[in-house]
């Protein structure tokens, strides 16, 4: 299986260039266009700015960047912001109104990098992507039939790209340090998902154990297809609802056709990381209606901008040491509440005739911050009721994803619509571990006796201000976690659409009382490791061996 790297430097050198050549010439025209328009000042402005995105000014500090692995559009995005801020910072106002001419210059250039790396790649059928450090714009790019997997050195399997793998399907290994960079090239390789592996030139007896792997992920798949129709009850008759994450158009196909309730999680995130600017409200409007209309009349649970951590926008980069514990997810918009307010705009106006939209927020801390957003949507909802549109106002609900929302999950939960916990980043900052850092992956547990004991604190909390509680984190999709979750109360449970059917699987195959008894045996456990192996007998005693993750081809 031949592979594609992502960061050929004298590529990516040239692709800058020529963007920045395709930039100057789409201004020239411009100019040109307008010349009998413009007086000899604005003039003057289009000659600077065409010297500007020459050769030898900004051009020279974004290819330094390039040659230290930095991919042009990052590169240029850096370059452009740190300029748009001198701008800014200048007092003479016309100075200061420059720098929104610059955000444009930039803009462009991205776009043409954009269009330029698209339709220069070529990739070969069974392309395993191989990079540094993958994004989602970047998983994206590669023709869906054509993406057999992707390894990445730097991440963890809790990092956002891995999440969007396993959502895809795709077998993905994060954090692949030691990479035979100089025979990989048209090398077969395996790509072990479950166990975080890469066997490069693997020998015959290896294939043929894995081979076997994939078949039986295939006869199971198959077997597991009848349950979409069947309700997600457990033996005994108690009902869960099982909705599912989206982000991607090519989530919505494989979540209806796994029975999917709802969308519990719709990463809205995702279509601004495949953009090289903000996507305005009508073209947000789009995309969301898309969503909407795919699931009416279930639910679909959009979450505001959730940008940050390792989350980077290439047009809005945010630089600092420690971004997990920064600028991200709420605490962004909440600071630029005009982006806040172009997404629920947008949302609302989706929703029309719909009425199927529920609107959640991410990384809450504190119940000041629920306060604000919701009169910033209650703003909103006014002013589109003004402007003529039928709308009701959607329920908001709030991600309780942070230490401190815990402690405050009661109050919280009567003030929100609903709450949902976000067990990746809820576990990374439970336990201090960064969920990107491959270093710290393997005390990063999802079943720690303290993230088990705050999901039970939470989902208590919420029933008891009679707010339903949801659960969107990838544990929801383990389906020995998610009977563990079911047990501790979970009313929703929100998963990728290739886990859907196995979780349901498992609901079907127990009783809830069963699981209540499990739960009470693992919660008395104090060693993460204990509980994991706990979960795995029970799964293997009841019968349930097949919706283990295969270890090692056995
Ligand atoms: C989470 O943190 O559990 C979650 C669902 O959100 P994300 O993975 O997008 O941060
Ligand atoms: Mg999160």
């Amino acid at each position: 299986m031949p592979y594609s790297c992502c960061m050929d430097v004298d590529a990516e050198l040239e692709l800058f260039h020529q963007a920045l050549a395709n930039a100057r010439e789409e201004i020239r025209a411009v100019g040109e266009r307008l010349k009998d328009d413009l007086n000899r000042e604005e003039r003057a402005l289009f000659d600077a700015y065409i010297s500007m995105l020459d050769d030898s000014s900004l051009a020279v500090e974004v290819c330094d960047r390039i040659r230290q692995q930095v991919s042009a559009p990052r590169a240029w995005a850096e370059v452009m912001l740190e300029h748009v801020r001198r701008f800014e910072a200048m007092s003479d106002s016309y100075f200061r109104d420059r720098a929104a001419d610059v955000r444009d210059l930039g803009a462009r250039v991205l776009m043409h990098l954009r269009q330029q790396q698209q339709s220069q790649r070529d990739y070969s059928e069974n392309t395993i992507l191989i990079g540094e450090e993958l994004t989602a714009a970047v998983l994206a790019e590669v023709p869906r039939e054509k993406l057999i997997g992707a390894v990445s050195v730097k991440g963890s399997a809790n990092s956002h790209v891995a999440i969007i793998a396993r959502a895809m399907g795709l077998p993905a290994v994060m954090g692949a340090q030691d990479l035979p960079y100089e025979t990989i090239d048209g090398a077969d390789i395996v790509v072990d998902g479950y166990r975080g592996e890469l066997h490069v030139h693997p020998g015959a007896e290896l294939r043929r154990r894995y081979d076997s792997i994939v078949a039986e992920e295939r006869e199971l798949a198959r077997n597991l297809d009848h349950l979409a129709s069947l309700p997600a009850e457990t033996a005994d008759g108690h009902r869960v609802r099982l909705w599912v994450n989206t982000g991607l158009m090519a989530d919505v196909v494989r979540s209806l056709e796994r029975g999917a309730e709802g969308v519990g999680l719709y990463r809205t995130e995702v279509p601004f990381l495949l953009r090289d600017r903000f996507p305005s409200e009508e073209e947000q409007r789009e995309i969301y209606r898309e969503q909407l209309q795919a699931f009416a009349p279930r639910p679909v649970t959009m979450r505001t901008l959730d940008i940050g951590g390792d989350k980077a926008l290439a047009y809005f980069p945010i630089e600092e040491t420690n971004p997990f514990l920064g600028w991200r997810g709420i605490r962004v918009t909440l600071d630029h509440p005009e982006i806040f307010l172009a997404q629920v705009r947008a949302m609302m106006k989706a929703s029309l005739g719909l009425d199927n939209l529920r609107i959640m927020l991410p990384m809450i801390s504190g119940l000041g911050e629920l306060e604000t957003a919701r009169k910033l949507l209650e703003r909103a909802h006014g002013e589109l009721v003004e402007e003529g549109y039928d709308i009701a106002m959607p329920p908001l609900g709030i991600m309780i994803e942070v230490p401190s929302a815990v402690y405050q999950a009661r109050e919280l939960a009567a003030h929100a619509d609903f709450i949902s916990v976000g067990s990746n980043d809820l576990t990374q900052y439970l336990l201090a571990v960064d969920r990107n850092n491959s270093r710290v992956a393997s005390i990063y547990h999802a079943l720690h006796p303290a993230v088990l004991r705050a999901l039970q604190e939470v989902v208590d909390a919420g029933h008891a201000a009679n707010t339903k509680v949801g659960i969107c984190g990838e544990l929801a999709g383990d389906p020995g976690g998610a009977l563990l979750l079911v047990a501790m109360g979970y009313d929703v449970l929100s998963m990728n659409a290739t886990n859907l059917p196995r979780v349901k699987a498992a609901l079907r195959a127990v009783r809830k009382a069963d699981t209540e008894k499990l739960l009470q045996q693992i919660m008395g456990m104090h060693c993460p490791e204990q509980i994991e192996e706990t979960l795995r007998a029970y799964m293997k005693r009841i019968g349930l061996k097949a919706l283990l993750q295969p270890v090692g081809g056995q």
